[in-house]
């Protein structure tokens, strides 16, 4: 241990554990006892304990328990030693090292971090107090960030001189240089190594200020827009994210952080409410970033354009979740704008994009569709093609197989089809006679008639006519259901161009999973119906059609789901009233 035992021992008994804990949790005396809500799991009732007598804590929600050096531990995610620092620090004790090599470099580290400290202040004053730090003042003021927020992210002001902090701040020159933050000229002299800047000052996560960020003022002749500390013995870039002292405990509570690319976007986001936003430092997000992040929680939200980090991004992520056991989600972030702007234009929409975070497997489908029309049957293939690619790029054999479905809904093709789609083409060109044997490429709708007609009992019950788009599917269909799985007497019935169907449907080659095909049939048909964007002020409708969004998310696989299957049929009823009904086993529903 490098930090002699007495001093351990005296700072547990002169620290008040309530007074540390109440510091973080709002607590209530019970009895004995104070009692609040865990720091460390979400809760609603309280059942976080703290008992000054035994020096204690224990959450009977989530099981955590220990003293007062445990909480600091976990609280501030630092070691036994960061944790004896942090309070002997309040308490203001002066400790003792052991060791004399380990203490030797603690206290190195502690002379630049407050050589550091030092300067982001010196440079915060410069900021409020300056009457030439009015252009930069205003420069911030005009992208939202004016003085409280200036003061709570202790952004900061370098003069346009070559020497302030050098011969003002009263740092010692040793200690300037071995910062980064004045470096010696060819006259031999300490020159500043930020001028003419707005500043944003780098903490790492336990809140020690380990480096400084400055961006140019507009006007300015400089070519480098942004402008970083250098790595240091204090500060790693890749191993820093800046605003994961702020957002830390939040990313903790909410099990995620969101991941953007610049100082204002984390300022932006946290403006937004949304505190657990942490950034890169002028790189890209590593995998020693991911690291850091996995100490903290389980999920992570990119907020930048992570499909244009390039093909490789896909894979490296991909990678992650499965090394780390890491989740990586995409915030959609309208019209191309970034975090801090977004933050200044609409706030709610920003935290909207947050909560609707998608995977990026599913991020980057809804890309491929987005910017594809499909007016006509080759355009869908191309797209199933796009799409299929994207699907294939995932490793796990059962998320590709359920993204699959997710894209034979929306191209109309069946899995079957899909599977084949790109592979296809290959085995078609070297095997001819086996392009023969397969019948050529279907829709669902297709599908679903021929299933009727050769397995009536495997899918009868899933389908309706409001299933059906194409007018000679929709009539084969109903000459089928009336004549209750009667092939001869459907085609008997039938007019010309649904006989035709029910003919060809009748000796169809069907390789298909009849559960999965309804789904994707009721998906299709709900997504046709909800992109008609009928104009309506019905505050009826339009919370029927948010909840048929809803079910639409929530509707397979598995087909367990039948409630939701259910629930979107007897919706597409209601949405197409004008047409006769003319379902097979399920009901029509009543409360249209
Ligand atoms: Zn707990």
């Amino acid at each position: 241990m490098a930090i002699a035992d007495d001093d351990i021992e005296r700072l547990r008994s002169t620290v008040s554990i309530v007074d540390v804990v109440a510091q973080f949790v709002a607590l209530r005396k019970v009895g004995r006892n104070w009692v609040g809500l865990c720091p460390f799991h979400a809760e609603k009732t309280p059942s976080f304990n703290v008992r000054e007598e035994t020096g204690r804590y224990k959450c009977f929600g989530c099981d955590k328990s220990g003293d007062v050096f445990t909480f600091v531990q976990e609280h501030e995610h630092v070691d036994f030693v960061g944790a004896v620092e942090h309070l002997a620090a309040k308490a203001g004790i002066t400790l003792t090292y052991t060791s004399t090599g380990q203490s030797r470099e603690r206290a190195r580290r502690k002379q630049l971090v407050d050589a550091m400290t030092t300067a982001v202040q010196w440079y915060h004053e410069r900021l409020l107090q300056d009457p030439e730090a009015r252009l930069a003042r205003d420069y911030l003021r005009s992208r939202g960030l004016s003085g409280d927020v200036a003061r709570a992210f202790l952004l900061g002001w370098a003069p346009d001189d070559w020497d302030a902090l050098s011969t003002r701040s009263g740092i010692e020159p040793e200690r300037l240089s071995a910062t980064g933050l004045a470096f010696t000229n060819r006259r031999d002299r300490l020159q500043d190594a930020l001028r003419g800047r707005v500043l944003f000052p780098i903490f790492n996560e336990s809140g020690e200020a380990v480096a400084i960020g400055g961006r140019v003022l507009p006007g300015s002749t400089d070519p480098a827009k942004y402008k970083n500390s250098p790595e240091t013995p204090i500060y790693a870039k890749s191993k820093t994210l800046y605003g994961l002292n702020w957002a830390k405990t939040d990313v903790v509570a909410r099990g995620q952080a969101v991941v953007c690319e610049g100082y204002t976007d984390v300022i932006g986001f946290h403006r937004a409410g949304v505190t657990t936003a942490v950034a890169t430092c002028g790189t890209a997000f590593t995998e020693d970033h991911v690291r850091l992040l996995k100490r903290y929680a389980s999920r992570v939200v990119l907020a930048f354009d992570a499909d244009a980090a390039g093909q490789g991004a896909a894979e490296r992520f991909y990678e992650w979740e499965r090394k780390h056991d890491m989740q990586v989600a995409v915030a959609r972030l309208p019209g191309g704008m970034d975090p801090g702007e977004l933050a200044q234009r609409d706030p709610a929409a920003l935290a909207a994009a947050v909560e609707e975070a998608v995977p990026f497997l599913q991020f980057r489908l809804r890309r491929v569709f987005d910017g594809s029309p499909m007016r006509n049957p080759e355009d869908r293939v191309r797209v199933a093609e796009r799409a299929m690619a994207v699907v294939r790029e995932h490793p796990d054999h059962n998320v590709q197989r359920l993204y699959t479905g997710e894209v034979a809904s929306q191209v109309g093709l069946t899995l079957g089809d899909l599977e084949r789609v790109g592979r296809g083409r290959r085995q078609e060109q070297e095997a001819p006679e086996l392009r023969r044997r397969r019948p050529p490429m279907e829709n669902a709708e297709f599908a679903a008639i021929a299933l009727l007609a050769q397995d009536w009992e495997s899918i009868a019950e899933w389908l309706v006519e409001e299933l059906f788009d194409d007018e000679s599917h929709r009539r084969a269909f109903l000459a089928l259901a009336a004549a209750e799985g009667d092939l001869e007497a459907a085609i008997a019935a039938a007019d010309p161009a649904a006989r035709e169907v029910l003919e060809r449907a009748a000796v169809a080659d069907l390789d298909i999973d009849a559960e999965a095909e309804a789904r994707n049939l009721i998906a299709a048909a709900v997504r046709r119906q909800l992109a008609r964007r009928v104009s309506t002020e019905e505050p009826e409708r339009i919370r029927d059609d948010a909840e048929a969004r809803v079910q639409l998310e929530s509707l397979g696989p598995p087909i367990s789901s039948t409630t939701a299957a259910e629930w979107l049929l007897a919706w597409l009823h209601r949405r197409m009233e004008h047409r006769s009904s003319g379902g097979i086993g399920r009901p029509s529903p009543s409360g249209a």
